[in-house]
């Protein structure tokens, strides 16, 4: 059983063929959804699905870029939601410098605040970091948050070290299966039971998708890549995805 561990299901991309996404993915024996919102409408909506489906559960959040839409008091709203219906985590939150989006400094409030709020609800949180990683080491530093997932690592050597310190998680999305990509030569340094796999759905295609529509169908191509990265035969690295997602999310989910 494979999990897309993060991904976007909700959006209008999907309006027309939700349905045969979702069995073209269980086709490549992918049969858990892991679907993340990124502003409070797309929470909202990530929540709705997963009352729908039993298959696809539910992170709700502000991403960095959507923190200028809102001020704080979007976390009330938020934490209406958990109560409604709890998730399994809550983001993705984080900081992306990479394009000038949102100030820098709400984007660390609300790092800030998600952090309060998974903490409070004892949920991991999904961080989403691009050309930040100083600032959020120090911001998770000056917190005892432990075991959270970083989802689409885009980091250095140096990041898997001093980010372990917390016991992270690392999402690989397809950036792995591109051309002179530099996440293949960091796969082999992330712990083992530390690694997670992600279509990042809508964006972030695999080769040889690269450019389409992602969907959850395409992470049968990330899994190969990593397979030869690590050495590891498929039904192997299967295992070990499942027991880290599990453990990452802290639920069991169900099988096909
Ligand atoms: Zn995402």
């Amino acid at each position: 059983m494979i999990i897309d561990s993060h991904c976007h299901l909700q959006m209008e991309d999907y309006s027309n063929d939700l349905p045969s996404v979702l069995s073209k993915a269980k086709e490549n024996g992918i049969c858990s959804f892991i679907v993340i919102g990124f502003d409070l409408q797309s929470s909202i909506k990530a929540k709705e699905l997963s009352q729908k489906y039993d298959f696809i559960h539910p992170v709700y959040g502000i991403h960095p870029y959507d923190t200028k839409e809102y001020d704080i008091s979007v976390f009330s709203e938020l934490e209406d939601l958990i109560r409604e219906f709890p998730p399994l985590a809550i983001g993705e939150t984080g900081l992306d410098y990479y394009r000038d989006i949102s100030p820098k400094d709400k984007q660390k409030n609300f790092f800030n605040r998600h952090i309060e709020l998974a903490s409070r609800y004892n949920l991991p949180l999904v961080i989403h970091l691009r050309d930040a990683f100083n600032d959020a080491y120090d911001i998770m530093k000056g917190t005892n948050r432990r075991n959270d997932i970083l989802h689409c690592f885009t980091g250095q050597e140096n990041d898997i070290n001093r980010f372990s310190e917390f016991n992270m998680y690392f999402g690989i999305s397809g950036i792995v299966t591109f051309k002179n990509n530099e996440l293949s030569k960091l796969v082999n340094l992330i712990p083992q039971d530390r690694i997670l796999i992600e279509t990042d759905s809508p964006y972030l295609a695999p080769v040889p998708k690269r450019g389409k529509r992602n969907e959850p169908a395409n992470l049968s191509f990330i899994l190969e890549t990593i397979s030869n990265l690590l050495g590891k035969d498929k039904t192997h690295l299967i295992n070990m995805l499942l027991e880290n997602t599990r453990n990452a999310y802290r639920y069991s989910f169900n099988e096909c």
